[in-house]
């Protein structure tokens, strides 16, 4: 226990070295503050499950298959999306929803494709909640999709706490990143079903180890599944197509049974 404020905080890792809390500083004045804080997150964490649930029936009723899409700034996600509707919209039709901190950018190039997409803006808010996506939800026909994608604000750590109401979270790592991402952030790569591993065109220009990523994703997650791509390329692209098409045709049978 942190010996300056009697919290439950016990240690802090400093360089590598594990140190009593009370040793590296405590940023909290009065236990009163943390208790309170930590009460508050929890809260936050709770009612955001309760409409992550309700979004859940939602897309259970409608049959609709629903990822969650996260990863870094600057990963590819939207490029992914543009190019895995114009794969697929002849036999499954995608919708999006955008979450980004400002602008419709994202939202704009989803329906130059056709589909339709809606965006979110957070604001200050670095993360989509569930409470935001039901409110997205109300202005997008769920009957006429087969496959709703939702693109998360880049950001590798709080997304992972937040339930949307998905069927499952894909991580997407690209290349260009480093290969310890997930060791950095384990809990995101520890919540996704699947890892995609995108602009692998581009190994060739750089020194990533391709194992060593897969590697360590697996550490921290040993059941992720994990495909190599790239969306300009359209390399692996056949791979994540036919996922989608299978995870999509589970969700139907689960729906009929
Ligand atoms: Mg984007
Ligand atoms: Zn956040």
């Amino acid at each position: 226990m942190c010996t300056t404020c009697g919290c439950g905080t016990e240690t802090i890792t400093l360089d590598g070295k594990v140190l009593p809390l009370s040793h590296a500083g405590h940023p909290y004045s009065t236990p009163k503050k943390l208790t309170r804080r930590v009460q508050i997150e929890q809260d936050v964490l709770g009612e955001n499950d309760a409409q992550a649930a309700l979004n859940r029936q939602r897309f259970a009723a409608q049959g609709l298959l629903v990822l969650n899409l996260v990863s870094s700034p600057g990963s590819g996600k939207t490029t992914l999306l543009v190019k895995t509707i114009e794969r697929l919209s002849a036999r499954q039709r995608i919708g999006v929803i955008e979450g980004d901190q400002q602008t419709s950018r994202d939202a704009e190039r989803i329906q130059a494709t056709g589909a339709l997409a809606v965006q979110i803006n957070t604001g200050k808010g670095c993360h989509l909640d569930a409470r935001m996506v039901a409110g997205a939800l109300d202005t997008l026909p769920l009957d006429a999709l087969d496959i709703l994608m939702i693109e998360n604000v880049g950001n590798l750590v709080c997304p992972a706490a937040f339930d949307l109401g998905e069927a499952c979270k894909v991580a997407i790592l690209s290349v260009t990143e480093g290969e310890d991402k997930p060791l950095k952030y384990p809990d995101m790569f520890r919540a996704a079903r699947l890892m995609l591993l995108n602009k692998c065109d581009l190994l060739p220009h750089l020194e990533f180890d391709v194992a060593q990523a897969m590697a360590h994703a697996r550490r921290v997650n040993p059941d992720i599944e994990i495909m190599q791509i790239s969306a300009t390329s359209g390399v692996g692209f056949e791979q994540w197509l036919d996922w989608l098409e299978q995870a999509r045709a589970a969700r139907r049978a689960g729906q009929a049974a």
